[in-house]
């Protein structure tokens, strides 16, 4: 980021004064090397991409260049690709005009002929698209006599929409005596032969090193069959939860049918095309502005020039047939220092485009594979217990953390078999929110406010608020959690781990995890061929031993005689079946209902 300020750019007061109104404090990278040359007259060809502030680093010195000598007649034209540009360029070039004498117009198909040719007279600037501006100038109601500066901006994308024509034609109606400037994000062969017929000695400007896609964006892919795109593109999404994105597709259909499908499974998304009436275009473009719309689904050529700043996610539904193209593309994101991601489903079509850009672009692009629902699933969950903890720890903030005793208490919960049931509980009352901690705890449980009650009760506690011991015990526990598996602090709650359960048995919550638990009676080495599992029921879940077995050998699918032993502990059992069975065993059974409990069964910890 330059250091700059506009101040010392040699900027007049005015255009100071406009540009500290309009909230532009410093100029951006583009605006602070191309700003100075263009003033000082130089034909210009900059590489640089959408978002950039391109169209100021031209405005600032066109306004002031004509503001100096305002006379009557267009002296500036910036031609652009698409309608959207050209307004966007008019708009921004008016806002950076503080003088009345100095106006912009944009000029496009699809709005009033009439209109336009009215406007034009008052009006010293024209952006435009190609076509629409040699419209008018073959009927004769725009003139170029008094041109002084000609900006082609996005010139790779006016050549790649099939513009070179028009242009050359529009370029015909030019005087020789201006200035010429080229804002391109890519510079392909073409557009240097632009260059050298147009231009008078060009100053190349690239703002863009080694690698031209933006730095701050994360490029993931799917590889993808090509076969059921919309539902793979689904499951993306679902997976990666991306906010507010612009889907680019390939085709119109395909925009329309993406956008159709997404709606569908109850997203909000509409696609942008040109068939549309401009009417509906600037509603859907608002509604992507102000973020009330998630997905907008569109082909190249409707999004081209629209400004849309922060989006978090470029979606490619197809990759575009050009690496330039996908340069573009994933330039909406991650600009003015945020982060964005780019995500693209590759079909076996596409392997090209993706090789030349991991190659010749050093795109650096990860590959994920399209989730299973189950993957999902836990990505959901998973999301859903940060936000939990997230929200248990700012209930928190600011307040002292509470002494080494309510730490100590955290750590015997942690050990305690039903430390989840316990932690279960406290969520109970952390949602409830002020919840009396002495309520009734279902019976077996241990009671909640016994637990608590022992815990200091900090001085700042709100009247009638939630019980601040409640969320300090919660946030400790998964604090100590995460401290006593030796897990990075940010991995929080999980509970229910194996390596936890291993070691502990008939006796009481240790006092300390620095204590060294009492020894339970060593399991016995088994022969090869045969397996231990461990299972959550023990006797104080009021289970017979007898009931466990046959209760087990139902739920596998074994006989009893296939349990070759039961060996029935306090909080859980060991059971040793021919390892053959083993996995099978903890497939049917693991997560079903015994004795009225949901039971665990997993390997034991010597045996996994
Ligand atoms: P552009 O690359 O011209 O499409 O500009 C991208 C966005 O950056 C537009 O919304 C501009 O209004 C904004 N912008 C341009 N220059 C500056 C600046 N110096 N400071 C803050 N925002 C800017």
């Amino acid at each position: 980021m330059s250091l700059l300020r506009f101040a010392d750019l040699d900027l007049s007061a005015p255009m100071l004064a406009t540009l500290e109104g309009i909230g532009y404090v410093q100029p951006t990278p583009v605006q602070a090397t191309a700003i100075p040359l263009i003033a000082a007259g130089r034909d210009l060809m900059v590489q640089s991409q959408t978002g950039t502030g391109k169209t100021a680093a031209f405005g600032i010195p066109l306004i002031e260049r004509l503001s100096a000598e305002p006379t009557r007649g267009i002296q500036a034209l910036i031609l652009a690709p698409t309608r959207e540009l050209a307004k966007q360029v008019s708009d921004e070039l008016n806002r950076l005009s503080s003088s009345p004498a100095v106006q912009s117009v944009a000029i496009y198909g699809g709005a009033s002929m009439d209109k336009q040719i009215a406007e034009i007279k008052f009006a010293n600037i024209v952006a435009g698209t190609p076509g629409r501006v040699l419209d008018h100038l073959r009927r004769g109601t725009l003139k170029f006599s008094g041109m002084r500066m000609v900006v082609l901006d996005e010139a790779d994308e006016m050549l790649s929409l099939g513009f070179a024509r028009e242009l050359e034609q529009v370029m015909s109606f030019v005087p020789t005596d201006r200035q010429t400037l080229l804002f391109s994000a890519t510079i392909p062969e073409d557009i240097k032969s632009y260059a050298q017929r147009y231009m008078r000695q060009p100053e190349f400007v690239s703002l863009i090193e080694q690698n031209v896609a933006a730095d701050d964006v994360e490029h993931h892919y799917y590889m993808v069959s090509g076969v059921g795109r919309s539902k793979d593109l689904v499951q993306v999404i679902e997976y990666e939860e991306p906010g507010n994105s612009i889907v680019f597709t390939n085709t119109r259909a395909d925009s329309e049918m993406v956008a159709t499908f997404l709606k569908r499974q109850g997203y909000q998304a509409e696609f942008l095309n040109g068939d549309l009436p401009q009417r509906d275009r600037e509603a859907i473009m608002a509604r992507t502005k102000d973020k009330s719309l998630r997905f907008l689904v569109a082909t190249d050529i409707a999004a081209r020039g629209i400004d849309i700043s922060q989006l978090s996610h470029v979606i490619n539904f197809t990759l575009p047939e050009s690496p330039e193209v996908y340069i573009h593309r994933t330039g909406r994101t991650g600009r003015a220092g945020h982060k964005g991601t780019a995500i693209s489903l590759i079909g076996p079509r596409e392997i090209g485009v993706y090789y030349y850009l991991k190659r010749i672009y050093k795109v650096a692009l990860q590959e994920r594979s399209v989730p299973t629902q189950a993957e999902i699933d836990l990505r959901k969950a998973e999301r859903r217990t940060d936000a939990l903890v997230q929200e248990i720890f700012s209930t928190r903030a600011g307040q002292p953390l509470a002494g080494a005793e309510v730490r100590a208490q955290a750590v015997r919960l942690m050990e305690r078999d039903d430390a989840i049931e316990v932690v279960e509980a406290l969520l109970g009352h952390f949602r409830d929110r002020g919840a009396p901690t002495s309520a009734p705890t279902p019976p077996g449980r241990p009671a909640a406010g016994g637990v608590l009650a022992s815990v200091p009760v900090s001085e700042t506690v709100a009247p009638g608020g939630r019980p601040v011991t409640l969320a300090g015990v919660a946030e400790r526990v998964a604090i100590v959690q995460s401290e006593f598996r030796g897990l990075p602090g940010g991995s929080t709650t999980q509970p229910n781990r194996p390596d936890r359960r291993r070691d502990r048995d008939e006796a009481p919550a240790p006092p300390a995890p620095a204590t060294p638990r009492p020894a339970e009676t060593p399991l016995r080495a088994l022969p090869p061929g045969q397996s231990r599992l461990w299972v959550s029921l023990g006797a104080r879940d009021d289970i017979e031993a007898d009931a466990l077995r046959t209760g087990l050998a139902d739920l596998a699918g074994l006989d009893v005689e296939d349990l070759l032993e039961v060996d029935r502990r306090l909080r859980h059992s060991y059971v040793v079946v021919p390892s053959d069975y083993a996995q099978d065993v903890i497939e049917a059974v693991d997560g079903e209902r015994l004795g009225g409990k949901r039971i665990r069964v997993e390997l034991a910890k010597e045996e996994a």
